[in-house]
């Protein structure tokens, strides 16, 4: 994190820390926290699902191969929410 005040992501005022809604314009702020846990859950499951197909065999390497679909599902999704919040903060 680079700056400590949150801003709104529609007025770019500043508001405050756990502040769902935006004082000034009333717009619902998105959580980037919740999104970088979704990417870092997302990237320990793929690294767990890795290790899981790799290493066993059996019913745990089937529950690899699952951790490993739905922690890609979790990253990519999490960076693409990411990259659409900036796009269309930068559309405005
Ligand atoms: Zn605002």
């Amino acid at each position: 994190m680079s700056s400590d005040r949150l801003r709104c992501v529609e007025c770019r005022e500043p508001i405050p820390a756990g502040a769902r809604i935006c004082p000034h314009c009333r717009s619902i702020q998105p959580s980037p926290l919740l999104d970088v846990g979704v990417v870092v859950a997302g990237a320990f499951a793929l690294l767990f699902g890795v290790v899981l197909a790799v290493m066993t065999v059996g019913a745990s390497r089937l529950l690899g191969l699952v951790l490993l679909v739905v922690g890609f599902g979790l990253a990519v999704g999490g960076c693409a929410r990411y990259v659409d919040r900036r796009a269309a903060a930068r559309a405005r």
